[in-house]
């Protein structure tokens, strides 16, 4: 069976999600869209030589029955509702960050997926099909490096436009490291305190960067977390896990090494589409086989949705406060623990 995805939002994530299904992924084609602009969907529709039913909304999208699974990649604010329409048909979502944008959202969207009884919705957290993330979460788990004491980790992009705000550095940037390290160390965040060093001078006059974001885990773990997005140089991510017995290290990415002119040198990238182009493909061949199977998901979750979006308030409340701020979680529910998954998939 193909999977036939309707496409809620058809920018720049959106046609990129559409065209990895087209050319690159199998098991799955694009048969509907909708857009708050339908000239703009069309020409994408155009653009990547896909065929599908454009539809007015994002209701009239999940309601057809041309449509198995959604792929929800509107704006933030947006998310919720359709996802929770979604739940609603009993259709597969797949949504990009964040799931909501507030916790309260994330909890309702919690509370419909719990009562439709089976994990239908997958965040687009694509770190976690990272295959250097995966090795650093294989490192830990084995107690390669004893237990994680400290992480040191940085987000850096040569540049920004002028919308983006000094919270963006949390709510559009931090909110990945915020995800894979609280999957990576298994462990749920307490407290967080912002801190800004000298100002780039490449920064606009509006925006505070780079910050630097410090993390305390329920076990004690320590993260220093950098954002810096005027920094030239290229689109750079690092990651460092101090351990009890070692230190394990995100892997570069792949670059030739040259020598020439007496220098030896590799290259950095610079396009996050380019750095995490693997990782996205992964995450939705991952939902897509799912979906064809009819399983409970077991990709990002709700519940990580949830944490995500507790973590970034407390981290946007730090900013303006300067103060080291809680972060309170509800329990988790246990139809999110692991072993309930695996049993969902009964
Ligand atoms: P974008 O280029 O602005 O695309 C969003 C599209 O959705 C626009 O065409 C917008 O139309 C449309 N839209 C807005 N509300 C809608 C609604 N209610 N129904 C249907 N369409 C609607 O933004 P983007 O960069 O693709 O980002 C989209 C989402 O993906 C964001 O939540 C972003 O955080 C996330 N994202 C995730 C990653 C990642 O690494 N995982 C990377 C990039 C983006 P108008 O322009 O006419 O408003």
């Amino acid at each position: 069976m193909s999977v036939r995805i309707g496409v809620i939002g058809t920018g720049a994530i959106g046609k990129e999600h559409m065209n990895r299904v087209k050319n690159r992924l199998s098991g799955a084609k694009i048969t509907a869209v909708t857009d708050v602009d339908p000239a703009a969907a069309k020409q994408v529709l155009d653009e990547l030589g896909i065929e599908a039913a454009i539809y007015p909304d994002d209701q009239a999208l999940i309601d057809a029955e041309e449509v198995d699974a959604i792929f929800v990649t509107s704006i933030g604010p947006a998310h919720e509702a359709t996802v929770r329409k979604a739940i609603e048909a009993g259709k597969y979502v797949f949504c990009e960050k964040p799931l909501s944008v507030t916790a309260k959202g994330c909890k309702a969207i919690m509370q419909d997926e719990m009562e439709y009884g089976k994990r239908i919705v997958q965040v687009g957290f694509m770190r976690q099909f990272d295959t250097g993330y995966e090795q650093l979460k294989q490192a830990i788990d084995s107690k390669l490096i004893g237990e994680p004491l400290m992480v040191k980790c940085a987000h850096r992009a040569p540049e920004v436009d002028a919308a983006y705000t000094t919270d963006m550095a949390i709510t559009d940037t931090l909110i990945h490291e915020i995800n894979i390290l609280h999957w990576l160390l298994a462990d749920n965040y307490v407290s967080v305190q912002v801190l800004y060093p000298r100002k780039n001078k490449h920064a606009l006059p509006h925006l505070r960067d780079p910050q630097v974001i410090l993390l305390e885990t329920e076990s004690g773990a320590l993260i220093q977390a950098e954002v810096s997005v005027n920094i030239k140089y290229g689109y750079d991510i690092q990651c460092e896990i101090v351990g009890e017995e070692g230190i394990v290290s995100l892997p570069e990415t792949e670059s030739i090494t040259l020598r020439h002119n007496g220098k030896q040198s590799t290259d950095v990238l610079q396009d996050w589409k380019v750095r995490f182009q693997d990782a996205y493909d992964k995450e939705i061949q991952v939902f897509i086989n799912q979906v064809a199977k009819q399983e409970a998901l077991q990709g990002p979750s709700s519940w990580e949705g949830y944490v995500a979006a507790v973590t970034s308030d407390a981290c946007v409340k730090a900013q303006e406060s300067g103060q080291r701020e809680p972060i309170e979680l509800e329990e988790m529910p246990s139809f999110y623990r692991a072993e309930e998954a695996e049993a969902q998939l009964m």
